[in-house]
C-alpha cells in the first residue's frame, strides 16, 4: 500500500521481499466491510461474503449469529496482495523478490539496506525506509525501534483441508481448543477450507487435537496443506518512527488484539505512512520530528481500538470455559442480539464499540464482574476509555 501510494505520487520506490510469491504468508484472509469498502479487492479475489457465523461453545453447543448485511469477506490473500503489488508496479515501483534484507543502516546521507541474494550481496540506497517486514521482524531493531524483551504476541496455527459440506465459518471456543482464545474453520472454494487457532498460551498439541476432533465428526475429510505456525502481535511498538524510518503493519504491532486480524491495520498504516513519507520527501526533511506525524496519524484511528481490544482480550482470558459458555449463551439471546449485534454497533473491523457496550450491558456486565477482583481494573479501563 505504501509503495503503491508513493509510486503514484511520482516517487522512486523499491520493494524488497524475500518471498517470491509475494503475500503467501500464513493467514486466513478474512477482512471486514470497512476494509472491503476502502481497499476494494478485485471481486475475483473474494471467495465468499459472510453475514453469519456458527459459534461453537466449549460444551459443543452451536449458536448461529447473523446480520442481514455481509460483515466479513473471505479473500484469496495471495491474489489480493499480488494485485496491490501489480498496481504499485504499474505506478512505477520496482520489485526485488527473492533477496533478504540482512541489515539496515541509517546515516546522515540516507538509508542503506544490505541484501543477501542468490548471487551474493548487494546494497540498496534510499532517502528513507518503510519497514513492513511482518511479525517480530529483526529489521525493527536494525532501525533502532525494537522494544526491550519479546513482543507480546499470540501464536497462530493453520492448515488447509478438504471440508466438502462446510458452508459457513465456524468459530470454536474453549480451553481445550485454544486456551483463552478461539479456533476456526473457514470455507474457501472447491470444498477447500482453512482450519486454525490462535492463542497467547503455549501450543501443546492443541492443533492436532482440534483437527482430530473435526475429522472424527466428519467436518474435515482430508488435509491438503499441513499446519504451519506463525505469530500475531497483540500490542503496538512503543515508537513506530525514527529519523528516515517508519514501521507499519505487524512489524509495528498493529493488529487487532482480540482476533489477531491485521490485514486492514497493515493497509491503513501503510496508507498513513505514505502520506508522511510524501511530505518528508517533498520537504527534504527526514528527521524524526518530521516523521512523527505518522504515529499521530495511526494513533488517531487505531489507538483506542488497540487499547480496548487488548484489555478485552485479557478479560476474556480470565473467563474460563464456564464464563465463556454463559457469555455465548447470553450473546445468542434475542435481547442481546438486538442490543449488540443488529444495533449497528457491531463492526468486524473495529471491536471497541461493541466491547464498551457489552461491559456496560445490564446482563453481560454482571457476567464480567463475576470473574473476580482481577476484572475490576480491566472493566474500568474499558469503561474509562474516551475514544471508541
Ligand atoms: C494463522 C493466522 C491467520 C491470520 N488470519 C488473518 C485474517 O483472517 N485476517 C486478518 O486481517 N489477519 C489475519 N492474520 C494476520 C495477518 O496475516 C497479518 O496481520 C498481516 O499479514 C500483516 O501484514 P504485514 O504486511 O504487516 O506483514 P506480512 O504480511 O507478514 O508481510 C511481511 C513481508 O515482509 C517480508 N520480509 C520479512 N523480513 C524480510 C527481510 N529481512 N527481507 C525481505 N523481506 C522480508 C516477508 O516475506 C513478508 O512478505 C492472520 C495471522 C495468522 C498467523
Amino acid at each position: 500500500m505504501a509503495a503503491q501510494r508513493l509510486a503514484s505520487q511520482g516517487h522512486s520506490v523499491c520493494v524488497i521481499d524475500w518471498r517470491e510469491n509475494i503475500g503467501d504468508k500464513l493467514c486466513t484472509g478474512i477482512i471486514g466491510r470497512e476494509c472491503m469498502e476502502r481497499y476494494s479487492p478485485d471481486l475475483t479475489n473474494v471467495y465468499r461474503e459472510a453475514s453469519s457465523a456458527v459459534i461453537v461453545a466449549p460444551s459443543g453447543k452451536r449458536f448461529n449469529i447473523a446480520k442481514s448485511q455481509p460483515q466479513a469477506y473471505i479473500v484469496d490473500r495471495v491474489a489480493f496482495v499480488a494485485s496491490l503489488a501489480e498496481k504499485a508496479k504499474r505506478a512505477g515501483a520496482t520489485y526485488m523478490l527473492g533477496p533478504r534484507v540482512s541489515s539496515v543502516d541509517i546515516g546522515e546521507a540516507g538509508v542503506d539496506a544490505s541484501l543477501k541474494t542468490k548471487q551474493g550481496s548487494q546494497v540498496v540506497h534510499g532517502s528513507m525506509v518503510v519497514v513492513a517486514s511482518g511479525f517480530a521482524s529483526p529489521l525493527v531493531g536494525m532501525v533502532g525501534l525494537a522494544d526491550r524483551g519479546q513482543p507480546e504476541a499470540m501464536l497462530g496455527s493453520q492448515a488447509e483441508v478438504e471440508a466438502p459440506n462446510l458452508t459457513e465459518t465456524e468459530v470454536y471456543l474453549g480451553n481445550s481448543i485454544a486456551p483463552g482464545s478461539f479456533g476456526w474453520l473457514v470455507p474457501l472454494a472447491d470444498s477447500r477450507a482453512l482450519v486454525g487457532l490462535v492463542t497467547r498460551q503455549k501450543l501443546n498439541g492443541h492443533m492436532g487435537h482440534f483437527m482430530d476432533g473435526l475429522e472424527r465428526s466428519g467436518k474435515i475429510k482430508s488435509v491438503i496443506r499441513k499446519s504451519q505456525t506463525w505469530g500475531v502481535p497483540v500490542k503496538p511498538l512503543s515508537k513506530t518512527y525514527t529519523s528516515r524510518a517508519l514501521v507499519v503493519g505487524d512489524a509495528a504491532g498493529l493488529a487487532k488484539p482480540t482476533t489477531g486480524g491485521g490485514i486492514y491495520y497493515a493497509l491503513l498504516s501503510g496508507d498513513i505512512a505514505a502520506d508522511t513519507a510524501h511530505e518528508a520527501i517533498v520537504g527534504g526533511d527526514f528527521s524524526a520530528r518530521s516523521l512523527k506525524s505518522y504515529e499521530k496519524g495511526w494513533k488517531s484511528v487505531l489507538d483506542a481500538e488497540l487499547r480496548i481490544g487488548y484489555t478485552a482480550r485479557v478479560l476474556y482470558e480470565h473467563l474460563g470455559d464456564g464464563g465463556v459458555e454463559s457469555l455465548v449463551e447470553k450473546f445468542a439471546s434475542e435481547q442481546i442480539q438486538e442490543d449488540l449485534i443488529t444495533s449497528g454497533i457491531f463492526s468486524f473491523d473495529r471491536h471497541s464499540g461493541i466491547i464498551k457496550k457489552a461491559v456496560r450491558h445490564k446482563i453481560l456486565g454482571r457476567l464480567f464482574t463475576s470473574v473476580g477482583n482481577g476484572a475490576i481494573p480491566l472493566l474500568a479501563t474499558i469503561a474509562g476509555s474516551k475514544k471508541a
